[in-house]
């Protein structure tokens, strides 16, 4: 089906004009229509949008500019800025903004002749793991549909396998792209912090917040890459480093690469199920020519979910600040007051758990816990950043799994924030050190996906691509699908 063909693969099609946008686009909005229904990967569809975008895609093809991203479908994540089409972050407080502007990922998507189907449902303001904090409704797995599809870019992860968008962006703060990839068997990269530019994506915590692609395959992946990353004097934090062509490490070989399993992340809890798909992964990569040490240890692993959950919230307050009924969205106007009015439209338009990450954030910050909540936990990411510096003298790459469990049922963590949070043990480290993460699709636990988690040093997403396409090539994941039709 036209609809299930990755980026690479439709991109010839219309370069050689056996397709054209239109048709593609109209076929995915088929697919949408199908499964939507069941799977609920979307807040926003933008049917006629996407019809125009790909009528224009199809004028600069016929003119004979076909760029690797013309006129393919894409879904972005909900909480980066559409002009003209609302972005909500799944909460109240935003369910009627509309941006006056792009982000720089949409506005490099734009220059590209990119085809918007429209927004994902998440969890709210990219807070949470399992889609289940969106304001309006869970987005359900598309391999099992009682099951969560992983977050917070669970829509994104959820379309991209059912179907509903050939790729998506993402983003990640503690595991959001790669988490929800792994849940649902599909490919997700978190970048090097600073490799894309964060303008215009709405700030959940601006240290650890990155934008990243979920496809099909690596390959389109690194495609995506190619088109999002670069410097942007608009966001302060982006690095002026150039781009290279991430597609031209997409080499099957790995003979003498480096491969390091830090013990800590085969932690306890996980399920054995999972551990072993990912020691078989693993052992292929030792099979592809990877020279693995099993030794390797980042001693203060431990410690990063505590420090995250200081260092997320503190910087969540302050970024959530600005929603007080005035500037943005949601306003309670039946009040007596402007504290009143700032009150209830807070009470109103946040969920139950954006306010819980507000509440933690105040206290880490407030005077005399400063010192022993935050300043600790600023300290305890100096240290996790040193030993994966220290790792990354070893090996070249480090491997462990995305996540210990297999997608758990709708419902079953919703009333217990500590196990929710514990979906995110494997991956948050990542972004507490600030290093690209990709989540590569490593097999199946009685029908359930499992992701492997394959992790660098600062700026060598190349070497990611490298050792994930080999893997990759070497295994046929990507070709599975969950069955959704008649069902
Ligand atoms: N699940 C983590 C959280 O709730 C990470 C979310 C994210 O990466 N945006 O904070």
């Amino acid at each position: 089906m036209d609809y299930d063909l990755t980026i690479h693969e439709v991109h010839e099609l219309l370069k050689s004009r056996k397709i054209s946008s239109i048709e593609l686009t109209q076929a995915v909005l088929d697919r949408i229509e199908e499964v939507e229904g069941k799977v609920s990967s979307f807040v926003t569809i933008t049917r006629d949008l996407a019809l125009d975008q790909a009528h224009q895609a199809d004028e600069r093809i016929k003119a004979g500019e076909c760029l690797p991203l013309t006129g393919i479908p894409v879904l972005i994540k909900d909480n980066m800025c559409t002009r003209g089409t609302r972005t909500t972050c799944s909460s109240k407080m935003l369910e009627n903004f509309v941006p006056p502007y792009d982000a720089k990922v949409v506005e490099k998507l734009n220059d590209r002749g990119m085809v918007m189907l429209g927004k994902s449902n998440m969890d709210e303001f990219a807070m949470g793991s399992s889609n289940e904090n969106s304001a309006f409704y869970p987005t359900h797995n598309p391999w099992d549909l009682e099951r969560v599809p992983g977050g917070s870019s669970g829509g994104c992860a959820a379309a991209v396998v059912s179907g509903e968008a050939v790729y998506a962006l993402g983003s990640d703060t503690g595991g959001s792209i790669r988490q929800p990839a792994g849940f649902c068997s599909v490919v997700g990269f978190k970048p090097t912090y600073g490799r894309v530019s964060r303008y215009g994506l709405v700030a959940f915590a601006s240290s650890l917040d990155q934008i990243g692609p979920l496809t099909r395959d690596v390959t389109d992946s690194a495609l995506v890459l190619n088109a999002i990353a670069g410097h942007d004097p608009r966001d302060s934090t982006s690095v002026d480093q150039p781009v290279p062509d991430y597609t031209k490490s997409l080499v099957p070989d790995l003979k003498g690469t480096r491969v390091g399993v830090p013990r800590e992340y085969f932690v306890e809890g996980m399920e054995r199920g999972v551990e072993q798909v990912v020691r078989q992964a693993i052992d292929q990569l030792e099979e592809l020519g990877a020279e693995v040490n099993w030794e390797i240890s980042l001693p203060s692993t431990p410690a990063a979910l505590a420090c995250y959950y200081i260092v997320a919230p503190s910087e969540a307050m302050a970024n959530l600040a600005r929603y007080d009924g005035v500037k943005y969205g949601f306003s309670a106007r039946d009040a007596e007051s402007m504290w009143d009015a700032m009150e209830k439209t807070r009470q109103h338009g946040f969920g139950p758990e954006v306010k819980r990450r507000i509440m933690l954030g105040t206290y880490a910050l407030s005077a005399g816990y400063y010192e022993a909540y935050y300043l600790k936990a600023q300290k305890v990411r100096t240290l996790i950043t040193r030993e994966f510096a220290e790792a990354f003298s070893k090996c070249d790459v480090l491997v462990t799994p995305t996540s210990p469990t297999v997608p758990f049922r709708i419902g079953e963590r919703v009333d217990d924030p500590l196990q929710m949070y514990l979906a995110d043990v494997c991956t948050l480290p990542i972004n507490i050190a600030g290093i690209p993460g990709i989540s590569v699709p490593a097999g199946f636990v009685d029908g359930l996906p499992v992701g492997m988690q394959i992790l660098g040093k600062p700026f060598a997403e190349e070497t990611l691509f490298r050792a994930a396409f080999a893997y990759e090539q070497a295994t046929e994941w990507r070709h599975r699908r969950p069955v959704l039709n008649g069902a």
